[in-house]
């Protein structure tokens, strides 16, 4: 039996709130906005304005304040079929949006295209042929690599999702069917466009559908009667009600506590003990508190309580969606073995999750190092705005003091 989730959709006048739940918890949150939502992996019809072969660049008008930042340096298998060397300014030319502007940088480009399915991800421009790195085994791995270089026939690029493992080859074929035909429409659309435009972005529902309908059975309750979703894809439980049982489910999962709780630096455990988070632009810190003063047997004590705080530690990573560098204080453990242990649980309490994560492992001074994928705006980004009265520093200046 895979595990549940449920999806709680509140719609109002000014888009709609989407909340992840699993095992009774909030995972993940979305606030969707026309306007205002991510666009990674959106695609658009943008106009070249500069080429700057010194910077290896080329800046790209799509639309928004900034211009967008397209490397000139693509996957070798894209430069060999594309000829990078051909783009000039005043061309308009379909770019996928990797990472979202922010703050003073504009959004990352590529020319590289990237459309994924539940199977497999689809890549017109390009003829790679990988295997998705979760998947671990070998056998499997070279069976998925044949499977999909017989698909590709090299045409085209592709890679096999960890999904693809259990897909049957009709379902990979209708699949990648569905994917050439949506590049496809985006070509014919972008012919008749005018640059600066969106030709193509996926909502939130869409990708968390693609995304989970494989690992876990999914349902959603939702009280949108305007909009509502596109078509409910087959096996997924799906209920409309009314805005008051909407918010009584919305309560029940402590949705609002849930996110008060991710938005601030300290997490309770259930024994006891604390982590401490700071979300940080070049890297955010997660330090784990036990309870009270340890004394003797501190080795035995401190790889329970650093066991214990793995599976609020990824849920935490994955509520802020936090990215990059993230290191992890655990409670000091010296020893090989149990920080081996510590390692297991923490990537296997990551791996429910659809966004890629890499543990590095312990570091000299002992900390856990691991990377997290960037994916849209973090919780905080999407939910507060940088506090005016101390500058997002958390600190005032005491005036009385200076002298
Ligand atoms: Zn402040």
């Amino acid at each position: 039996m895979p595990d549940t989730m449920h999806i709680i959709i509140k719609a109002s006048g000014k888009g709609r709130s989407i909340a992840v739940t699993a095992d009774n918890k909030l995972m993940e949150y979305y606030v969707d906005k026309a306007d205002e939502s991510t666009l990674a992996g959106a695609l658009v019809l943008g106009r070249v304005e500069r080429v700057v072969p010194t910077m290896g660049a080329a800046f790209v008008n799509i639309g928004q304040a900034q211009n967008g930042f397209l490397p000139l340096d693509e996957m070798e298998s894209f430069t060999k079929i594309n000829q990078a060397a051909s783009l000039a300014s005043g061309q308009e030319l379909i770019f996928q949006i990797k990472k979202d502007a922010k703050d003073q940088k504009g959004a990352f480009l590529t020319r590289d295209i990237a459309l994924p399915g539940q199977y497999l991800i689809y890549m017109p421009l390009n003829r790679y042929v990988g295997v998705s790195k979760r998947i671990r085994d070998d056998h499997a791995r070279q069976k998925l690599l044949e499977t999909g270089k017989a698909l590709c026939q090299d045409t085209f690029g592709l890679i096999m999702r960890e999904a693809s493992l259990l897909a049957r080859t009709d379902m990979l074929y209708e699949e990648l069917q569905e994917l050439k035909a949506l590049w496809n429409t985006m070509q014919k659309s972008a012919e008749y466009a005018k640059a600066p435009t969106v030709l193509h972005r996926e909502s939130v529902l869409a990708g968390l559908l693609r995304d989970y309908a494989q690992r876990y059975s999914i349902r959603i309750t939702c009280n949108d009667k305007v909009n509502r979703m596109p078509v409910p894809p087959t096996g997924i439980d799906w209920e409309q009600v009314s805005d008051v049982q909407l918010e009584a489910q919305w309560k029940a999962y402590h949705v609002d506590s849930s996110l008060e709780e991710a938005l601030g630096r300290r997490v309770m455990l259930k024994n006891g003990g604390t982590l401490m988070i700071d979300e940080r632009e070049a890297l955010s810190t997660v330090d784990v508190n036990t309870a009270s003063f340890v004394g003797d047997q501190q080795g035995d004590i401190a790889l329970k309580q650093n066991l214990a705080a793995c599976h609020d530690i990824a849920r935490q990573i994955r509520l802020r969606n936090l990215s990059g560098i993230i290191i992890i204080d655990f409670v000091d453990m010296p020893d090989e073995v149990q920080r081996a242990q510590v390692i297991q649980r923490l990537e296997s309490e990551l791996s429910r999750e659809r966004v890629k994560t890499v543990v590095h492992g312990f570091t000299s001074l002992g900390f856990l190092e691991m990377t997290r994928k960037r994916t849209g705006a973090t919780l905080r980004d999407q939910l507060c705005a940088p506090c005016e009265k101390c500058h997002a520093t958390g600190y005032r200046l005491e005036r009385e003091r200076l002298s």
